[in-house]
């Protein structure tokens, strides 16, 4: 079984690694599972024909078992990134087996003339926008042949005439329920697809690639959307201390692995509710939320984040890393801007680092110096 499921998520994904979009991959992924499909509904009918045993049911299957070897064409022309011919070659196959059952054997006694309309439904969903003139001219054929089969009707074979009317109402029945399930399911599967992608992209739009946080806009949002808590909310900028000569000194990696590392202490030093984000190289921005108020409890919450930096230090290739930040805090008052807030931060952080780095400046307020565990060691 589960080598079943492998061939068919193998089929499914056919010509995917050649979608640049994610919208394509969504529309290749839906032709295939349309082939996928069809060969079954064909494989289930001429199977059921078989066991009904009426001579007109079994010719209808039989005429329509050699679609079931032309339809792989469409997988290979997708497996070749010709997604457009794909569609193509799909829909007027899945018009001419329609047309081939309806016209040498069934009639429209059943209605499989309805399985036009399922086309053209299917259109919509199966071909990108920009080749709407595609989707205008298959429409058209679809609808054009579905009004003409029902208008003017088609000569069953004589087995099939001989079936009666309740029987008839039933497989009639049959068809149109099919027709509604497969255009449910088609449509259900592209919502599906469109959904997870959506999910996707919003995390790839949200998050800074390197460390896995949030970037700049996500943090900004966050901090709208938390700031509604009650609580003491702070915004602190907290950038590395010369970590240019960390990449002068050690190259790049070892500048990426210690913003990684970083990354992690921070993380490991936030509450529940709080927030962390990389806003630049360097720059990690923190949503903090203080218990109690007042220019102490300010100061050591930032310190308490300067304390895990310097305690910790980075391993790199058998060198110890020593690493130290300066912070920048400022409170969000009520009926303040974030970005007003952020500025503020960002005015003490410049001010931390005029006065000698590895250190917290609180906007608009003078800090004494606080005892730090790692001068005491
Ligand atoms: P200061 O204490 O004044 O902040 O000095 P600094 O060296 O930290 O600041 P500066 O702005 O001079 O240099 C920041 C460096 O951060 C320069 C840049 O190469 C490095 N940087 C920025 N983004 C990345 C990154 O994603 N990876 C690595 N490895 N380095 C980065
Ligand atoms: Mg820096
Ligand atoms: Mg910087």
């Amino acid at each position: 079984m589960p080598n079943m499921t492998r061939l068919l998520n193998f089929l499914l994904m056919l010509g995917c690694d050649r979608c640049a979009i994610k919208t394509r991959e969504r529309k290749v992924i839906q032709v295939n599972l349309g082939v996928l499909v069809s060969i079954a509904i064909i494989l289930l009918f001429t199977f059921g024909f078989y066991i009904s045993g009426n001579h007109g049911f079994l010719l209808s299957g039989l005429n329509q078992l050699p679609f079931v070897a032309l339809l792989p064409l469409v997988l290979l022309l997708n497996y070749k990134g010709k997604f457009f011919a794909a569609r193509w070659c799909l829909m007027l196959l899945l018009m001419a087996d329609a047309a081939t059952a309806l016209m040498t054997a069934q009639g429209t006694s059943i209605k499989i003339h309805s399985y036009y309309l399922l086309f053209a439904i299917m259109l919509v969903v199966l071909f990108e926008i920009r080749e709407w003139r595609s989707i205008l001219i298959l429409m058209v054929a679809n609808l054009g042949l579905f009004s003409f089969f029902e208008l003017h009707g088609w000569p069953s074979h004589p087995d099939i005439t001989l079936l009666s009317t309740h029987t008839l109402a039933i497989l009639q029945a049959l068809v149109i329920c099919s027709c509604i399930i497969s255009s449910c399911a088609i449509l259900l599967i592209s919502e599906m697809y469109a959904e997870r992608a959506e999910l996707v992209l919003q995390h790839q739009a949200d998050t800074d690639t390197l460390t896995g946080l949030l970037n700049r806009r996500a943090f900004m949002r966050q901090v709208a959307l938390q700031r509604e808590q009650p609580g003491c909310w702070v915004l602190a900028l907290l950038d590395l201390d010369f970590f240019k000569k960390i990449n002068d000194n050690f190259g790049h990696d070892a500048g990426d692995v210690a913003l990684i590392h970083v990354s992690k202490l921070l993380k490991q030093a936030l509450k529940p509710q709080e927030r962390l984000a990389r806003i630049g190289g360097e720059e990690f921005a923190l949503l903090l939320r203080l218990d109690e108020t007042g220019t102490q409890a300010l100061q050591q919450r930032g310190e308490q984040l300067l304390e895990s930096l310097r305690q910790q230090g980075l391993e790199y290739q058998s060198h110890y890393l020593q690493l130290t930040a300066s912070v920048g805090l400022a409170t969000l008052e009520p009926g303040d801007s974030a970005s007003e807030a952020l500025k503020r931060a960002d005015k003490a952080l410049y001010q931390a680092k005029i006065n000698g780095r590895n250190r917290v400046e609180l906007a608009g307020a003078v800090l004494q110096p606080l005892k730090r565990k790692s001068q005491s060691l």
